[in-house]
């Protein structure tokens, strides 16, 4: 039959003769208005804006079509995996265009917080990771904290182009697309999200009012975060879901912290000296002699020690130890990606190891907050 009309939704030519290719829509729906493919009515209704993940090569070979494009890209990132969520290399494949960075879960972060100092916090760490930043916005899909902020940057910084929007797993991307939709989308309430039917990229195209296109790319699995490792019911307790006491320990040298069964932070060397772990409040820690943390661990993990549990523990890489030196005076974070961080203030200087399972991204950096 001849075309009926497009697809409101993603603009695919409709047709009601084959339900397996693109722009099927029933016979029946035909008559309502606005007409909607059926596989953008599914997005629409069963509410999946994102939920495609893949792995980094994948993602590689999908990035490396925006440096050919003249687009505005937000790269979001979650503040509590900072270094385990920022895309690297993400500079090598935009090209010339410019890259707004999203800082999304800032309500993690304690109530009394120097924003500014956080802001520039992250605008040095992105340049450290050869990120050139047009903008930086802190935000929180969650509590719909500077997402004003956001949209004026977008509303500055787009120019007329398409917006690619990209991001790690798990950092938020899907409320973020999703509010984008509500405040550029012309389509309103009837459908808006939509898998481009007809490109080959894995991404969902998402119509502005002035033509272009949202286009949300999926998100990217970092096997070096803890969030990917950990079974999904652990997932609740590593990641905060409100904001972080930190917790101080004053530590004589030899002395060691267990995360749960989640990881281990041992005081090697130094004068007795403070660490304030960021660390999910559901992980309790305890604290004991570095020459007993080992027998300790094999006798405890996944009882006095958990989670994780015994049975998720076979499915958990071994440990493996990271040692750092940290410089008298400086004041560094021991950071683990999806984990949090151990604060070190240290007048005196000290030496520190983590015991992470292995391939989980563990480093230092200069203090967040
Ligand atoms: P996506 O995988 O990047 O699309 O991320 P989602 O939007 O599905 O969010 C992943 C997880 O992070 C969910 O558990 C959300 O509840 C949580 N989350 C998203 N945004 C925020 C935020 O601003 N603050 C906090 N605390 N959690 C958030």
């Amino acid at each position: 039959s001849s075309a009926v009309s497009k697809c409101s939704g993603c603009g695919i030519q409709l047709q009601s003769e084959q339900p397996d290719k693109p722009g099927f829509v029933p016979e029946q729906a035909l008559n309502r208005n606005p007409i909607i493919c059926q596989r953008c009515f599914r997005i629409k209704n069963y509410n999946e804006a994102s939920s495609v993940a893949v792995d980094q090569d994948e993602f590689l070979r999908l990035l490396s079509e925006i440096g050919s494009k003249d687009a505005l890209v937000i790269h979001i990132v979650d503040i509590f995996d900072f270094e385990g969520s920022l895309i690297s290399g993400l500079q090598r494949f935009v090209g010339s265009n410019p890259v707004l960075l999203a800082v999304n879960k800032i309500d993690l972060l304690p109530k009394v917080t120097n924003w500014n100092k956080v802001r520039n916090w992250v605008q040095k760490q992105a340049k450290e990771n050869g990120l050139k930043v047009a903008d930086v916005v802190l935000c929180s899909a969650k509590q719909n904290h500077g997402f004003d902020r956001l949209l004026d940057s977008v509303g500055e910084l787009r120019e007329g182009r398409d917006v690619y929007v990209v991001g790690a797993t798990n950092v938020g991307k899907s409320t973020l697309i999703n509010r984008l939709i509500r405040d550029y989308s012309d389509l309103e309430q009837e459908l808006t999200v939509s898998r481009y039917p007809g490109t080959t990229l894995d991404m969902v195209n998402i119509p502005l009012d002035d033509g272009r296109f949202i286009i949300d790319t999926p998100g990217i699995v970092y096997p070096s975060r803890y969030s990917e490792i950990v079974s999904r019911k652990d997932l609740a307790a590593i990641m905060p879901d409100r904001p972080l006491k930190p917790a101080v320990y004053q530590l004589n040298e030899e002395q060691t912290l267990f995360f749960g069964g989640m990881g281990r932070f041992d005081f090697v060397q130094g004068e007795r000296q403070s660490f304030t772990c960021f660390i999910n409040n559901a992980l309790k820690i305890h604290r004991t002699k570095l020459e007993r943390a080992d027998e300790l661990y094999a006798d405890h993990a996944g009882e006095l020690l958990s989670p994780p549990s015994k049975e998720d523990l076979e499915d958990m890489p071994e440990w493996t130890r990271h040692e750092f030196r940290i410089r008298k005076g400086s004041h560094m974070d021991v950071f683990i990606s999806g984990l949090g961080w151990i604060k070190v203030n240290s007048d005196a200087g000290a030496v520190i190891a983590v015991h992470v399972p292995k391939g989980i991204k563990v480093l230092l950096r200069p203090s967040l907050i």
